[in-house]
């Protein structure tokens, strides 16, 4: 699990990771790349045991409570728990819209994302959202909000369309390993219209290993090979890449 010595030059915030989901135990866990880290719950237990994991890290982690899109239907139920530990957490989230896979439906993806919303601007805490397939929906909802709380949109795949648009919004964008992938043309396309101002790096944990880790369970540590090419992507140094997302994210933290 250990990185060669090249990937240990510059630190990283990995904005997204489920270490609660990871299968490693934190002690196997490479953490020193990381400068620090968000852990987003995706349901009332997962939130629960990202504080958990917050706590036991060798490093500084943040986390967040929410419910993900997939298990919006289950709103009603969570609801109690959620609201307890929106108080608590570090950020809200990790919620959203996905019409890609509908395990939820639109409409009860819909009142658990305005749900969300209405909790960070209540709090004053950033928000993570996940969006696939639901670029318009998204947008006309997330524009009630702009400028009340930091807004995260994770894992971001929007084209160069939807980037422009969401520019237009002051959000973050925070990219994947999926930038790696040689069929993420568009994404790369996108990265190139980020200004370095809106960029965060994730890896998404356990999910979406960039290459050449591809097969692999994803770590924090690997969230190096998507700084790297985003750093390609935007022409500039690692040195710099690193010194503003984490700027960035310390500014949405307020930190
Ligand atoms: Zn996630």
């Amino acid at each position: 699990m250990k990185e060669s010595a090249s990937n240990q030059e510059f630190k990283w915030v990995d904005t997204h990771c489920h270490l609660q989901l990871s299968k490693h135990k934190i002690s196997e866990i490479d953490f020193s790349n990381i400068e620090y880290l968000i852990i987003p719950g995706v349901d009332t237990k997962s939130s629960i045991k990202a504080r958990e994991v917050c706590e036991s890290l060798p490093i500084k982690g943040y986390w967040s409570a929410g419910l993900h899109p997939h298990d919006a239907k289950k709103m009603e139920d969570e609801k109690e728990t959620l609201e307890a530990l929106f108080s608590e957490a570090h950020l809200i989230g990790e919620t959203g819209l996905d019409y890609y896979r509908n395990l939820s439906s639109k409409d009860d993806q819909y009142k658990n994302l305005k749900f969300h919303l209405e909790a960070s601007k209540h709090y004053k805490k950033p928000i993570i959202i996940h969006c696939r397939d639901s670029f318009d929906d998204l947008y006309n909802l997330v524009h009630e909000y702009q400028g009340e709380f930091p807004i995260i949109l994770h894992s971001w795949t929007g084209g160069k369309k939807w980037t422009k648009r969401y520019l237009d919004l002051d959000i973050y964008f925070s990219i994947s390993g999926i930038v790696t992938y040689d069929t993420a043309k568009d994404l790369q396309l996108s990265v190139e219209e980020i200004p370095l101002e809106r960029l965060l790096l994730e890896t998404d944990t356990p999910y979406l290993t960039p290459t050449p880790k591809r097969g692999e369970d994803n770590q924090p540590s690997y969230v190096f090979y998507t700084a790297q090419k985003v750093a390609d992507l935007k022409g500039v140094s690692l040195e710099e890449l690193s010194s503003h997302t984490i700027a960035n994210t310390n500014t949405l933290l307020g930190i």
